[in-house]
């Protein structure tokens, strides 16, 4: 009987592979293992099996897989059990989340390695320059790769001449597969077995009076195993003896030492932690364990919406701890780990060397480290934290996942696929997992909190800071009047001035803030803060500088760009927006005494940018921290007596039709590093819209008006959480075939779908690298099935692929886009 295993390949294809194995492979393959496959003209890649079966494919010949790489398999049946879900739940294939979900190291593919012809006879008069130099290279290496090559001619595109060579003989070409993680090995010595104790030892030292160098390092040795019972790295013994490498080496090359490997991990924690016992949460905090585990005992995720400052840390931190004690690992997600070494710190303090980080910054050695201690329940991984890529991680045994801040955006995966939430997909995986979750944040997302209404949420309120620490002060303060006054400095009005030279005076630190406008610029009115808006969306108008037009990006209205504020007349547009380095100047020349950070994403490239500027703002070796939506996110702060928003209307007219959520959101947020100690702090927001209905519920910590607001106006327009939106996007390099595309995909749709559909429509940035892109956005009202909805549209989508001028162009899927 023959046997197939189908295989998952790491592309964007949506079908299973089938390959051919032996009676013997189909006995050992379980699913989740990774198998080497042969797969495109020569190239080897690493494929996931899937099943093993015995039909044989119809449309193609089988081939033989080469190798099979794991002994148990890597991802489990409930991981694929998810990531179907998350392939179908988003539209993208199972084999691209494969591609983000396991990390990069264990996808290996094959490299192309030139060996040298040993049988050859080569004419080296009859080869070209580049030809001879490889051909000499090679005469002093077993092996070269392609990038090896490059670097001895000195060009990028080596393809035709490795082709060159092999034809004339000269090399041979071969497919070697490499496995690219290496355990990161430690060198140890130990005195050689044959010196062990008495007259040997005795003997030894005295031959070594000639040596002093190599009798000190001798020494160092053996006071160290005096008080440890632990080998000696070589690192430390080179420390301890105050000696060098070289000398070590010379008793290891005299047999007088042993050298020996051990393997560590990249991986680790070596402080104290203090358990969490020590936490006694209040009163607040106890209401809400006790509603949150009753919501748990519902089998429900539950909302902890508590304000900033309220101590949801310390509550996640008592269910981290519950679920310890029942022998189960926790997840513990944030939006953007880099933001948060201190809360690392925090947790490490109380659960010390059980906490693991996995994140995209990791190296791919760290990542695999970090998966493996998960597969196997270790120790240090029965909490992780990480960023929203370690839900993919193996867990056997979830008992917990918290989703903290779970209002952030960059909790949304956008490129590449899967396009995926961190949260939705978490409320899936604890499912499967029959894991509890809690969802945490001081200003939910419309979704989360709609969710509780529906009663699919359990909610949990807490509304006071912890320990009588106040909610700060939040005064508005008017730009166009301070503008009419003449009684702006830069972009600094009379009252924020002060307030800064007054916070300064008291030896306090203070945050300003400028929201990032991104890509999508609208056009302001400095004189009295107009934007256009588009009369049928509820959005800003975006600004087109090649057509001078100001458009809607949803829904295609457009009108020419006037050349002065359509609603006061003047001159004053502004285009451009500003930056945070722009205020960092300012400062310089207002307040040259201070010293000032900056946190945006110029400053922040580096592994440890964020972690530097955070710290100096902490010890207080800077004064005043300017910066973007970074300083919003969860940071701890002590000493912060002011937070100055520089303008908040850049946010409030964002073209999108959740800019007065996220406005809500951020202002929040960012108030709430204001005074999280005793005194109260004190919070302004400049703005030419001080009655605007947003920034009076910031003011009045308002978020149920807010909520109830927001809500009917996504109701009136049709947006979610009361639809469901999916957006498509055209990519093409040309520009006529995209349109062209675009307006047979928006009909078809709208044959099927009706008037949800809008669109198609230039994007803010209409071309990304070399490609245009165009967007249809579909609304699916709540009631319409979304899966059928999809189905739709996968139909629609095979009929576009069979059209073959369109060939050139791609389709992009975002489900729930935001
Ligand atoms: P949130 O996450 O809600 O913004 P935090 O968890 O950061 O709030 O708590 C605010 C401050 O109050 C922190 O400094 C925290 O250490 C402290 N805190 C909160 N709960 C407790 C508690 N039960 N015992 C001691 N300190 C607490
Ligand atoms: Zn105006
Ligand atoms: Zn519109």
């Amino acid at each position: 009987m023959d046997h197939f295993l189908d295989v998952v390949l790491p592309i964007p294809l949506e079908r299973l592979f089938t390959y051919r194995i032996s009676p013997r492979e189909a006995e050992f393959i379980r699913p989740g293992m990774r198998v080497a496959v042969p797969f495109g003209k020569s190239k080897i890649y690493t494929a996931l099996a899937h099943g093993v079966h015995q039909n044989a494919p119809t449309a193609y010949d089988a081939k033989e897989i080469y190798q099979i790489l794991d002994e148990v398999p890597l991802v489990s049946a409930i991981q694929l059990k998810h990531w179907k879900w998350v392939a179908d739940y988003y539209m993208c294939s199972l084999g691209e989340v494969v591609r983000s979900a396991l990390p990069g190291a264990f996808l290996l593919e094959s490299e192309t390695l030139i060996l040298p012809n040993k049988e050859a006879e080569v004419d080296e008069m009859g080869l070209a320059d580049d030809e001879f130099l490889v051909f000499e290279a090679l005469q002093h290496h077993s092996s070269l790769t392609i990038a090896e090559i490059s670097d001895i001619v000195d060009r990028k595109n080596v393809l035709a001449l490795v082709d060159r060579l092999v034809q004339k003989g000269v090399a041979l070409q071969r497919e070697e597969l490499y496995e690219r993680y290496r355990p990161k090995l430690v060198r140890y010595v130990k005195l050689s077995p044959s010196y062990g104790e008495g007259d040997a030892l005795e003997e030894l030292l005295k031959e070594l009076s000639r040596a002093p160098k190599q009798s000190q390092v001798l020494l160092a040795l053996f006071q160290w195993q005096a008080k440890s019972k632990k080998p000696i790295s070589i690192q430390d013994l080179e420390r301890e003896s105050g000696s060098s490498k070289a000398v070590i080496k010379a008793l290891v090359a005299k047999g007088i030492l042993e050298e020996f490997h051990i393997r560590k991990d990249r991986v680790g924690y070596e402080g104290e932690s203090q358990g969490s016992g020590t936490i006694v949460p209040n009163q607040y905090q106890e209401r809400a364990l006790e509603e949150i585990g009753k919501g748990f005992a519902q089998d429900r995720p539950v909302l902890l919406q508590g304000v900033t400052a309220s101590g949801k840390t310390e509550v996640y931190i008592k269910l981290l701890q519950k679920c310890l004690d029942r022998g189960k690992q926790s997840l513990y997600l944030l939006p953007e780990i880099a933001l948060t070494s201190q809360l690392i710190d925090r947790l490490r303090g109380y659960f010390g060397s059980k906490v693991s980080v996995y994140h995209s910054k990791y190296s791919i050695h760290e990542r695999v480290e970090v998966w493996n201690n998960v597969r196997k329940g270790a120790e240090k991984a029965q909490i992780v934290i990480g960023a929203r890529s370690s839900l993919f991680l193996p867990f056997p045994e979830l008992g917990l996942v918290v989703v903290d801040e779970e209002h952030d955006s960059s909790y949304k995966q956008f490129d590449p696929a899967p396009r995926y939430h961190a949260r939705d997909a978490a409320i899936v995986l604890a499912s499967l997992h029959r894991a509890k979750v809690v969802l945490g944040s001081a200003t939910p997302s419309l979704e989360s909190r709609h969710n509780v209404d529906l009663g699919k949420y359990g909610h949990a309120t807490m509304e006071h800071r912890f320990g009588k620490v106040m909610m700060p002060e939040i005064q508005l303060v008017d730009l166009k009047e301070a503008t009419r006054k003449k009684r702006m400095k830069g972009h600094f009005s009379d009252t924020l001035f002060e307030a800064i030279a007054e916070t300064l005076e008291a030896g306090e630190q203070l945050i300003l803030f400028q929201n990032r406008r991104g890509f999508a610029p609208v056009v302001e009115c400095t004189t009295c803060g107009h934007v256009a808006q588009c009369t049928n969306c509820d959005v800003s108008l975006t600004y087109h500088r090649h057509s001078q037009q100001l458009r809607c990006h949803y829904c295609g209205y457009h009108m020419a760009l006037q050349p002065s504020c359509l609603a006061c007349g003047s001159h004053t547009l502004d285009k451009k927006g500003l930056g945070t380095q722009q205020i960092q100047e300012e400062l310089g020349q207002f307040f040259p005494e201070a010293s000032v950070g900056r946190m945006d994403q110029d400053t922040t490239r580096g592994k440890y940018a964020y972690e530097k500027i955070i710290s100096a703002f902490e010890n207080h070796e800077t004064d005043i921290l300017v910066g973007t939506q970074m300083v919003t996110k969860g940071l701890d702060f002590r000493n912060v007596g002011l937070v100055g928003i520089i303008n908040a209307d850049s946010m409030l007219h964002f073209p999108d039709y959740r800019a007065h959520e996220r406005s809500f959101q951020m202002l929040t947020q960012v108030a709430g590093r204001a005074g999280r100690t005793k005194k109260r702090g004190k919070v302004l927001i400049q703005t030419y819209n001080p009655y605007h209905q947003i920034l009076q519920q910031v003011a009045s910590n308002d978020y149920q008006g807010m909520y109830a607001e927001q809500l009917l106006e996504r109701g009136q327009f049709g947006y979610p959480p009361l639809t469901k939106i999916i957006k498509l996007t055209l990519k093409g390099r040309d520009f006529n075939m995209v349109n062209q595309a675009s307006d047979w995909m928006a009909t078809s749709l709208r044959n099927v779908l009706g008037s949800g559909v809008l669109g198609p429509e230039y994007p803010p940035v209409a071309r990304i690298r070399r490609d245009y892109l165009k967007n249809i956005l579909i609304k699916i009202p709540e009631g319409r099935s979304l899966s059928q909805t999809k189905y739709g549209i996968k139909r629609i989508e095979r009929s576009f692929n069979a059209i073959s001028q369109y060939r050139s162009v791609r389709l992009v899927y975002n489900v729930d886009h935001i």
